[in-house]
């Protein structure tokens, strides 16, 4: 599976920015993740990604959240007015935002800066329709608590992955066992 570290560190990134904002939706596809990543600076890569998750999650917040509206600061992010001529309405992070994400920004620039499947499925995104598709969440059986990890969709057609502790393939995560 592609890109292996670096998906369990955005899984995990993704898992608490839904819990934050009570999201449900799956961990946003690799066209989402990688758009306008530059992935020769890992730390530049991290920060621009995070900042990918953080205005994907902004979007999704629907008429009924509590943070439907709520202005960008509460998701850590803002625009800097660089130049009033020409405007610049890049999304940076809000020094608090920073702070709290700190040790996610040097995971993720570590897992990218040793990852080179990351290049191959951002020059292949475009052409790749499964790349684009949001992950799924998938269980097992372990009880009592099935870890849910999230994975390509494509995984979940092609082949059976089995869980390590219970031996039980992976299955798709319906809305009702959450
Ligand atoms: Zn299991």
């Amino acid at each position: 599976m592609a890109a292996l570290d670096t998906l369990k560190i955005l899984c995990v990134s993704w898992q608490s920015i839904r819990t934050c904002y009570d999201l449900t939706h799956d961990l946003p596809g690799w066209d989402c993740l990688l758009s306008g990543v530059d992935l020769s600076c890992p730390e530049d890569a991290a920060y621009t990604i995070l900042i990918n998750l953080l205005t994907e999650a902004m979007e999704l917040t629907d008429r009924f959240s509590p943070w439907y509206k709520a202005p960008a600061e509460v998701f850590g992010l803002y625009q800097p007015l660089k130049n009033l001529s020409t405007p610049c309405y890049k999304w940076e992070l809000t020094p608090n935002a920073l702070a709290r994400w700190r040790p996610t920004l040097d995971m993720l620039a570590r897992a990218i800066a040793t990852d080179p499947e990351l290049a191959d499925i951002q020059a292949t995104v475009e052409a790749t329709d499964w790349l684009k598709d949001a992950f799924v969440s998938a269980t097992c059986a372990c009880k009592p608590n099935p870890p849910v990890v999230m994975i390509p969709p494509h995984i979940l057609l092609e082949s059976i992955l089995f869980c390590d502790v219970c031996g039980q393939p992976l299955h798709r995560l319906e809305q009702s066992e959450t």
